[in-house]
Protein backbone atom coordinates (compact mmCIF):
# COMPACT_ATOMS: atom_id res chain seq x y z
CA UNK A 1 0.00 0.00 0.00
CA UNK A 2 1.29 3.64 -0.61
CA UNK A 3 2.95 5.89 1.79
CA UNK A 4 -0.29 8.29 3.10
CA UNK A 5 1.96 11.50 2.73
CA UNK A 6 0.76 14.84 3.95
CA UNK A 7 1.76 18.50 3.72
CA UNK A 8 1.04 21.06 6.00
CA UNK A 9 2.17 24.40 4.00
CA UNK A 10 2.42 27.78 5.92
CA UNK A 11 4.66 31.29 5.72
CA UNK A 12 5.98 30.75 9.09
CA UNK A 13 6.81 33.91 9.67
CA UNK A 14 7.66 32.85 12.29
CA UNK A 15 6.69 29.54 13.82
CA UNK A 16 4.35 29.60 16.86
CA UNK A 17 2.96 27.35 19.38
CA UNK A 18 0.01 26.80 17.21
CA UNK A 19 1.56 25.84 14.20
CA UNK A 20 3.32 23.79 16.63
CA UNK A 21 0.56 21.99 17.89
CA UNK A 22 -0.74 21.12 14.13
CA UNK A 23 2.41 19.75 13.52
CA UNK A 24 2.37 17.33 16.33
CA UNK A 25 -1.14 16.53 15.99
CA UNK A 26 -1.05 16.10 12.12
CA UNK A 27 2.23 14.02 12.25
CA UNK A 28 -0.14 11.25 13.82
CA UNK A 29 -2.96 11.41 10.58
CA UNK A 30 -0.66 9.96 8.24
CA UNK A 31 2.39 8.00 7.44
CA UNK A 32 4.41 10.98 7.28
CA UNK A 33 4.01 15.09 7.54
CA UNK A 34 5.81 17.71 5.00
CA UNK A 35 5.82 21.04 6.95
CA UNK A 36 6.50 23.28 3.60
CA UNK A 37 7.51 26.52 4.14
CA UNK A 38 6.11 28.84 1.21
CA UNK A 39 8.15 31.93 -0.17
CA UNK A 40 4.96 33.30 0.06
CA UNK A 41 6.38 36.93 -1.31
CA UNK A 42 2.90 38.91 -1.36
CA UNK A 43 2.94 37.99 2.76
CA UNK A 44 6.32 39.96 2.65
CA UNK A 45 7.40 38.11 5.38
CA UNK A 46 9.82 39.52 7.90
CA UNK A 47 11.61 36.39 8.12
CA UNK A 48 13.61 34.79 4.87
CA UNK A 49 12.30 32.14 3.63
CA UNK A 50 15.79 30.21 5.03
CA UNK A 51 15.39 31.61 8.15
CA UNK A 52 11.63 30.22 8.96
CA UNK A 53 12.66 26.73 7.51
CA UNK A 54 15.42 27.03 9.98
CA UNK A 55 13.44 28.12 13.03
CA UNK A 56 10.95 25.52 12.02
CA UNK A 57 13.56 22.28 11.41
CA UNK A 58 15.02 22.83 15.12
CA UNK A 59 11.86 22.39 16.52
CA UNK A 60 10.67 19.71 14.47
CA UNK A 61 14.16 17.97 14.91
CA UNK A 62 13.18 18.02 18.66
CA UNK A 63 9.62 16.26 17.83
CA UNK A 64 11.32 13.94 15.69
CA UNK A 65 13.77 13.13 18.85
CA UNK A 66 10.73 12.40 21.15
CA UNK A 67 10.13 9.58 18.61
CA UNK A 68 6.10 9.95 18.36
CA UNK A 69 5.78 9.72 14.59
CA UNK A 70 6.11 6.72 12.56
CA UNK A 71 8.55 8.20 10.37
CA UNK A 72 9.93 11.74 10.80
CA UNK A 73 8.57 14.77 10.00
CA UNK A 74 10.68 16.57 6.86
CA UNK A 75 11.33 20.30 6.55
CA UNK A 76 10.93 21.16 2.50
CA UNK A 77 10.49 24.81 1.37
CA UNK A 78 8.51 25.78 -2.21
CA UNK A 79 7.60 28.63 -4.14
CA UNK A 80 5.12 28.28 -6.77
CA UNK A 81 2.01 26.24 -6.78
CA UNK A 82 1.42 23.95 -3.44
CA UNK A 83 -0.46 22.11 -5.64
CA UNK A 84 2.47 20.98 -8.01
CA UNK A 85 4.60 20.69 -5.07
CA UNK A 86 2.06 18.45 -3.65
CA UNK A 87 2.39 16.33 -6.24
CA UNK A 88 5.77 16.70 -6.61
CA UNK A 89 6.19 14.92 -3.14
CA UNK A 90 3.60 12.32 -3.55
CA UNK A 91 1.38 14.02 -1.14
CA UNK A 92 -2.35 12.64 -0.82
CA UNK A 93 -3.76 15.53 1.43
CA UNK A 94 -3.24 18.91 2.63
CA UNK A 95 -3.00 19.69 5.92
CA UNK A 96 -4.22 23.20 7.54
CA UNK A 97 -4.96 24.35 11.22
CA UNK A 98 -8.30 26.75 11.41
CA UNK A 99 -9.08 29.30 14.22
CA UNK A 100 -11.98 30.93 15.06
CA UNK A 101 -14.02 32.30 12.44
CA UNK A 102 -11.95 34.36 10.72
CA UNK A 103 -9.62 31.97 8.63
CA UNK A 104 -12.74 30.05 7.58
CA UNK A 105 -13.61 32.03 4.51
CA UNK A 106 -10.25 32.29 2.91
CA UNK A 107 -9.43 28.15 4.19
CA UNK A 108 -12.65 27.30 2.61
CA UNK A 109 -11.63 29.53 -0.65
CA UNK A 110 -7.84 28.03 -0.45
CA UNK A 111 -9.39 24.30 -0.33
CA UNK A 112 -11.87 25.14 -3.02
CA UNK A 113 -9.11 26.51 -5.53
CA UNK A 114 -6.91 23.35 -4.80
CA UNK A 115 -9.63 20.74 -5.60
CA UNK A 116 -9.94 22.10 -8.29
CA UNK A 117 -6.29 22.78 -9.73
CA UNK A 118 -6.04 18.92 -8.37
CA UNK A 119 -9.04 16.66 -7.72
CA UNK A 120 -7.03 13.76 -5.92
CA UNK A 121 -6.16 16.33 -3.18
CA UNK A 122 -7.95 16.83 0.19
CA UNK A 123 -7.19 19.19 2.59
CA UNK A 124 -7.52 18.40 6.47
CA UNK A 125 -8.72 20.71 9.00
CA UNK A 126 -7.41 20.91 12.19
CA UNK A 127 -9.13 22.88 14.74
CA UNK A 128 -6.84 25.22 16.74
CA UNK A 129 -6.13 24.32 20.36
CA UNK A 130 -7.85 25.96 22.86
CA UNK A 131 -4.97 27.53 24.20
CA UNK A 132 -3.79 28.44 21.19
CA UNK A 133 -6.87 29.52 18.94
CA UNK A 134 -5.61 33.39 19.25
CA UNK A 135 -2.24 33.32 18.52
CA UNK A 136 -1.12 34.33 15.35
CA UNK A 137 2.38 35.33 13.78
CA UNK A 138 1.16 38.92 12.62
CA UNK A 139 0.23 39.63 16.47
CA UNK A 140 3.51 38.14 17.47
CA UNK A 141 5.47 40.35 15.42
CA UNK A 142 3.42 43.32 16.52
CA UNK A 143 4.28 42.59 19.98
CA UNK A 144 7.78 41.65 19.84
CA UNK A 145 8.18 45.26 17.95
CA UNK A 146 7.00 46.88 20.26
CA UNK A 147 9.44 44.90 23.33
CA UNK A 148 6.53 42.99 24.47
CA UNK A 149 7.20 39.57 25.72
CA UNK A 150 6.25 36.67 23.09
CA UNK A 151 7.52 33.87 24.98
CA UNK A 152 4.22 32.32 26.07
CA UNK A 153 3.53 32.16 22.01
CA UNK A 154 6.78 30.80 20.60
CA UNK A 155 9.83 28.75 21.31
CA UNK A 156 12.86 30.32 22.69
CA UNK A 157 15.05 30.22 18.92
CA UNK A 158 11.99 31.86 17.46
CA UNK A 159 12.00 34.87 19.84
CA UNK A 160 15.80 35.09 20.23
CA UNK A 161 15.94 35.18 16.30
CA UNK A 162 12.87 37.79 16.54
CA UNK A 163 14.84 40.00 18.90
CA UNK A 164 17.79 39.96 16.72
CA UNK A 165 15.92 40.37 13.61
CA UNK A 166 14.20 43.46 14.93
CA UNK A 167 17.66 45.09 16.27
CA UNK A 168 18.88 44.28 13.03
CA UNK A 169 16.20 46.20 11.29
CA UNK A 170 16.25 48.92 13.55
P1 LIG B 1 -0.38 31.09 5.56
O1 LIG B 1 0.29 32.35 5.11
O2 LIG B 1 -0.28 29.96 4.56
O3 LIG B 1 -1.76 31.26 6.12
P2 LIG B 1 0.56 30.74 8.27
O4 LIG B 1 1.96 30.47 8.71
O5 LIG B 1 -0.05 32.02 8.70
O6 LIG B 1 0.59 30.58 6.72
O7 LIG B 1 -0.38 29.57 8.75
C1 LIG B 1 -0.21 28.25 8.31
C2 LIG B 1 -1.39 27.42 8.76
O8 LIG B 1 -1.37 27.30 10.17
C3 LIG B 1 -2.76 28.02 8.40
O9 LIG B 1 -3.64 26.97 8.10
C4 LIG B 1 -3.18 28.70 9.68
O10 LIG B 1 -4.59 28.78 9.78
C5 LIG B 1 -2.60 27.72 10.70
N1 LIG B 1 -2.37 28.38 11.98
C6 LIG B 1 -1.70 29.52 12.23
N2 LIG B 1 -1.73 29.82 13.56
C7 LIG B 1 -2.44 28.82 14.14
C8 LIG B 1 -2.86 28.55 15.49
N3 LIG B 1 -2.58 29.38 16.48
N4 LIG B 1 -3.57 27.43 15.72
C9 LIG B 1 -3.89 26.59 14.70
N5 LIG B 1 -3.55 26.79 13.42
C10 LIG B 1 -2.84 27.89 13.14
Amino acid sequence: MSKKVIIYPGTFDPLTYGHIDIIERGAKLGDQLIVAVSLNTGKQPLFSIKERAALVTSVVDQINASKKTSLPVLVKSFSGLLTDFATEQGANSILRGLRAVADFEYEFQMASINKRLHGELETIFLMAAEQQHFVASRFVKEIAIFGGDVSSFVPQNVSLALELKLKATK
